[in-house]
C-alpha cells in the first residue's frame, strides 16, 4: 500500500477510531448539508409532538460525507437509543431477528451499506419496518411452523453509498429519503478548524483552507489530512498555516485538485492502457488490483465530480475536459462530448 493511499484510506474502517470520539454530537457541530439538517429537525419534532418514533430514514451518498454521523445524532436529538450494525455482517435471519427483539421502544437501528444486505434477511425487515412485526421460523421441513412476533416501535436508519443497488420494496419502506451531498470548500474548512480546537491543534484560516481544496469534498479525507498535516508540526505551538500544509500535502502525494495516487493510476490506466475509454469498471479495477467498489465509490465518485470522467452505457469513458486535463487531442473515434464554443453555446441558446 502507497503511502498517499494511506493518508486518503478509503474505508470507513481504516484509522477512524481517533476521530469517532471527536464526531459532531449537536446540529450545530455538524457542518454543511443544511437542507438535510433542516429537514431531519422538522420531522424529529413532529414526530416528538405526536409521541411516535420519527418515519425510517434512508442516507444515501458517497463514503465519508456524515451519514453514521447523522444516524448517531438523530437518535441523540430524539432522545433514544443507538444501535449499529451493516449489511455485509448481516448474514443469518437469526442475527437481525436477535438486533430487532433487542431494541427498546423509539431506539434507532443504524444498517450501514444496506444495499450489501442479502435478500433473505431483506424480507424480514419488510413486515418489521412496516408493521413492526417479525415473521421466525422454527424447525425446517414439514415440522417447520412460523411464528409471528410483536416488535417495539423503532426507526430504521440505512446508509448507502449505492442507493440504485436498493431494492425498490426496500426502498419504498423508507418514508425519509435524503442525499447528502459533497461539501464545498468553505465548509469543509469549518469542520477542519473545529477539529483542530478539539485536537488541541493551532492552525489559521490559510491553513484550513488549503487542506479543505485538497480533500475530495470531503470530511473523512479532510479530518485525515489534518492528522497528517499536523505530524509535520516541529513543535507544539507551532501553527498549521498555508506553507505548511503545502508542504505537507505535496510530501504525501496530493496534489492541488486533491487528487492522490490511486486517482493518477486510474487516469493513466483510461488513457494510456485503454486509450480514454470506453472501457468496463470492472476491466479497470483489475488493472488497479483494486475492489470493484473501492474504485466505483471513491475514485470514480471523485474524478466524476471534477468533471474529468463519464460514466457511458458502453464504459467509462474521459470526458473532454479529461482529454484538456493531459493536454492531449481525443483520438478520431473518440464519441464523448466536446465542450461547445463560445459561438456554438450562443447559437444552441438562441435557438
Ligand atoms: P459516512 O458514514 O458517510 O461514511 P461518517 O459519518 O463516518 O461518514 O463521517 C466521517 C467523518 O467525518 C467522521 O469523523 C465525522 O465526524 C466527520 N464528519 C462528517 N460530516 C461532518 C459534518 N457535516 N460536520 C462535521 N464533521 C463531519
Amino acid at each position: 500500500m502507497t503511502e498517499d493511499r494511506r493518508v486518503l484510506s478509503r474505508t470507513a474502517e481504516e484509522g477512524d477510531s481517533a476521530l469517532a470520539t471527536l464526531r459532531p454530537t449537536s446540529w450545530d457541530d455538524f457542518i454543511g448539508q443544511e437542507e438535510v439538517k433542516r429537514n431531519l429537525r422538522v420531522f424529529i419534532d413532529a414526530a416528538r409532538n405526536r409521541g411516535e418514533p420519527l418515519d425510517h430514514v434512508l442516507l444515501c451518498g458517497p463514503p465519508g460525507l456524515g451519514k453514521t454521523t447523522l444516524a448517531r445524532l438523530i437518535a441523540r436529538e430524539s432522545g433514544v437509543g443507538f444501535r449499529q450494525t451493516s449489511g455485509p455482517v448481516l448474514l443469518k435471519r437469526g442475527d437481525l431477528a436477535a438486533l430487532l427483539t433487542g431494541l427498546e421502544a423509539g431506539d434507532v437501528l443504524f444498517i450501514d451499506e444496506i444495499h450489501r444486505l442479502s435478500s433473505s434477511i431483506e424480507e424480514i425487515l419488510y413486515p418489521a419496518m412496516e408493521d413492526k412485526q417479525l415473521d421466525i421460523v422454527i424447525g425446517s421441513g414439514v415440522s417447520a411452523r412460523s411464528l409471528r412476533v410483536d416488535l417495539v416501535p423503532f426507526t430504521l436508519v440505512g446508509a448507502t453509498t449505492r442507493s440504485g443497488l436498493l431494492t425498490r420494496p426496500l426502498r419504498e419502506r423508507f418514508g425519509i429519503p435524503l442525499h447528502l451531498q459533497f461539501y464545498d470548500t468553505a465548509a469543509l474548512a469549518t469542520i477542519i478548524a473545529s477539529y483542530a480546537v478539539r485536537l488541541g491543534v493551532s492552525i489559521d484560516s490559510g491553513g484550513a483552507s488549503e487542506i479543505a481544496t485538497r480533500a475530495r469534498m470531503t470530511p473523512r479525507v479532510a479530518l485525515r489530512l489534518l492528522r497528517r498535516v499536523r505530524d509535520f508540526l516541529r513543535s507544539d505551538s507551532q501553527t498549521i498555516d498555508k506553507t505548511l500544509a503545502n508542504k505537507a500535502l505535496s510530501a504525501m502525494g496530493v496534489d492541488e485538485h486533491g487528487m492522490d495516487g490511486m486517482d493518477r493510476r486510474y487516469l493513466d490506466c483510461l488513457l494510456n492502457h485503454y486509450h480514454g475509454g470506453p472501457v468496463g469498471v470492472e476491466a479497470l479495477a483489475a488493472s488497479l488490483s483494486e475492489q470493484r467498489d473501492v474504485v466505483e465509490d471513491t475514485i470514480e465518485a471523485f474524478l466524476l465530480q471534477l468533471g474529468l470522467l463519464q460514466r457511458t452505457p458502453r464504459g467509462r469513458m474521459l470526458t473532454a475536459q479529461g482529454w484538456q486535463f493531459f493536454n492531449r487531442t481525443p483520438p478520431t473515434h473518440w464519441t464523448g462530448q466536446m465542450p461547445l464554443s463560445f459561438d456554438e453555446e450562443t447559437k444552441k441558446d438562441e435557438s
